[in-house]
């Protein structure tokens, strides 16, 4: 099959970049025969658990919190964990002068978590992940880290499960929970393929903030560890820091309704937006060519809008604060 090139993330930054990549040849060799894959067994019954970062290559947060965990020799109590680094393939190519390029190589790696991709897998994308699955499929619980273009709220984002929403709930992330059905968001999600297996477990995607701010690195690492604890398997010696971020008033839970795509090249917001901008039923969203394209209905919130819209791709996720 052909797939378009990884064009989403072309347009240079205007961002601060706090954050550069580190170096990560030190754990290419993981301790399972699977490259960037350390998976520690305490040895005593408990859950299996999965802590994915560089799903998106410029997503640095999620590898400086896995760092975190290996350089401090973290250790599950019990059950067993899981750190993958993802697409390091794509991580490597970083560019500061073109930091949201790194996101894939081929193909968006957070669109192809599915068996009719990864069954004849033809990209460097689906080829890193037919080598992952046998972790995910065996998981109890997943935490993919991402993080945001646009410097906004840390979000949680899961399937509308009874066994997510309680366990969200109770991990006191005060932030945006974004909740959806695997039927009305993107297909491929890789925490939507873990979803199919899991009977027990969560699965859940955390976005920590603005790629390159340091505070997204340091919300990663809160999330990551308050993960793991919640599973009862961090030991009480590991102090759990503060999130990264201040709270604010956007707090609170929001339905995913649709994901909108450009239909044209003309596709422009009508105002500059970067996300949880609100609307009430009928209001102008944006125009896309001779299209108006209005709120579906009140307390529309966008969620995590293109940088730079392009034809037949997705610009940006609606969702209805509850
Ligand atoms: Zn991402």
């Amino acid at each position: 099959m052909t797939v378009p090139p990884c064009r989403f993330s072309i347009a240079e930054s205007d961002a601060p970049i706090e954050m550069l990549p580190r170096d990560l040849s030190h754990w290419q060799q993981g301790n399972c025969g699977v490259d960037y894959v350390h998976r520690f067994d305490s040895g005593c019954a408990g859950p299996e658990l999965v802590v994915q970062a560089l799903t998106h290559g410029n997503e640095i947060c999620g590898a400086n919190a896995l760092l975190w965990l290996l350089e401090n020799q973290v250790r599950p109590i019990k059950g067993a964990l899981t750190l993958i680094f993802a697409n390091v393939g794509a991580y490597q190519t970083f560019d500061p002068q073109r930091p949201f390029a790194s996101r894939c190589l081929d193909e968006d790696m957070n669109r192809i978590w599915l068996p009719s991709r990864l069954h004849s897998p033809d990209t460097h994308e689906t080829h890193r992940a037919v080598e992952l699955l046998p972790y995910i499929e065996n998981a109890d619980s997943v935490l993919d880290l991402h993080s945001t273009t646009f410097a906004v709220a840390p979000m949680l984002i899961y399937p509308q499960t009874s066994g997510n929403t309680d366990f969200a709930d109770r991990l006191q992330f005060p932030f945006p929970h974004l909740l959806y059905d695997p039927g009305n968001y993107h297909q491929g999600i890789l925490i939507s393929e873990h979803q199919r297996h899991a009977t027990e477990g969560v699965s859940l995607v955390a976005e920590c903030g603005q790629h390159f701010a340091k505070s997204t690195s340091e919300q990663a690492l809160a999330v990551t560890l308050r993960f793991i604890a919640q599973h009862d398997m961090l030991a009480s010696a590991v102090d759990v820091p503060a999130w990264g971020y201040a709270a604010d008033d956007l707090a609170g839970h929001y339905r995913i309704d649709r994901v909108l795509n450009a239909q044209t090249e003309h596709f422009r917001f009508t105002e500059s937006v970067s996300g949880f901008e609100q609307y009430n039923k009928g209001e102008l969203i944006a125009t896309d060519d001779q299209e108006l394209i209005a709120a579906p209905f009140d307390n529309c919130t966008l969620i995590m809008p293109a940088r730079v819209p392009v034809a037949g791709e997705e610009v940006v996720t609606l969702a209805e604060r509850l």
